[in-house]
């Protein structure tokens, strides 16, 4: 049987709905500050589309463009006033970075309280110890969409296959908090029996960057298979999951694109409104 279609555009649109009505209520719009440095296409399309979906939202964007060859300097400091500017309540630095400047640092200078991509240390922090924040969006949206579809997480076997900070490590620590309660397994590119591992998931996460890893032998009957993977093949994108075999094993399954990809954008809104009602609270 055919499984069933996680539909990441739905509940985005959802997602959107919410913070869009709670923008309403409040007695300014939250702004977000998006910085681009250097002329990666893609990056620019990225950022054309979170600022987009910021004016659908009614959250302002307030957009820095920067030459390629913008040196560390020059970007602190424009984050130093961002991070004083009490009209900016988010800020978004698009990644990756050009090579020559020091990403890590970059991440490090935004105010923690404005971290609306919830990669800065002290968020990630937070999130180990259980605690409310700003977490990053795509592990967010992630559980946001396990949680529209009634998928049973508590005491089930999830397995994520990626560790990166941005993805595969912020989502073990979601998928096994107190009160989550899945049992996560995490692999990587030193796996040893990568479908022995992934095939007793019920909830299995590819996030590993790599065109069609997961077939449908890697895959449990009626298993869920959330596919985070974004991959240039020729002129397309393809997941990390191959959809169509998987389709037939799996009992739910999200698309790409169409499935995590609009949940990770309708994520930063939900911190942007977040960030910005706890500014407000605070003053
Ligand atoms: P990343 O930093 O490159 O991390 C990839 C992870 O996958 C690493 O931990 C790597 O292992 C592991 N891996 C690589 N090859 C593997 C293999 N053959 N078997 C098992 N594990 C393997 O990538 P990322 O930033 O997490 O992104 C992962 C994918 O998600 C990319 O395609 C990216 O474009 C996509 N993405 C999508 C969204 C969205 O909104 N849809 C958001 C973010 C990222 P090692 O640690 O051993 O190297």
């Amino acid at each position: 049987m055919a499984a069933t279609i996680l539909d990441g555009k739905q509940v985005a649109a959802a997602v959107k709905a919410e913070v869009g009505s709670a923008v309403l209520g409040l007695d300014r719009a939250p702004g977000l500050a998006t910085v681009l440095v250097g002329d990666d296409p893609a990056s620019h399309s990225y950022v054309r589309g979170k600022r987009r979906d910021a004016a659908e939202v009614g959250i302002r964007s307030i957009h820095h463009e920067l030459d390629a060859s913008t040196g560390q300097t020059e970007l602190v400091d424009l984050l130093d006033s961002l991070n004083e500017d009490d009209d900016v309540d988010g800020i978004l630095v698009q990644l990756p970075l050009p090579g020559h400047l020091d990403s890590q640092a970059i991440v490090e200078r935004v105010d923690p309280a404005k971290d609306v991509d919830g990669l800065h240390p002290f968020n990630l922090g937070k999130l180990m110890l259980g605690r409310p924040g700003l977490r990053p969006c795509t592990p967010s949206g992630i559980m946001r969409l396990l949680d529209h579809y009634g998928i049973g997480v508590a005491g089930a076997r999830a397995v994520v296959v990626g560790r990166s900070f941005l993805v595969g490590r912020p989502l073990v620590m979601m998928l096994s908090e107190k009160g989550v309660d899945a049992t996560v397994s995490v692999a990587h590119s030193r796996t040893r029996d990568l479908s022995s591992m992934t095939s007793e998931a019920d909830i299995l996460i590819a996030a590993a960057g790599v065109a069609g890893l997961i077939g449908p032998e890697h895959v449990m009957d009626g298993a869920t298979v959330v596919d985070v993977g974004v991959n240039r093949v020729g002129s397309g994108l393809v997941g990390d999951v191959q959809f169509e075999a998987v389709s037939e094993v799996a009992g739910a399954i999200t698309p790409v694109p169409g499935g995590v990809g609009p949940m990770t954008r309708a994520m930063l809104l939900a911190n942007t409104l977040r960030a910005a009602q706890a500014r407000n609270a605070a003053t």
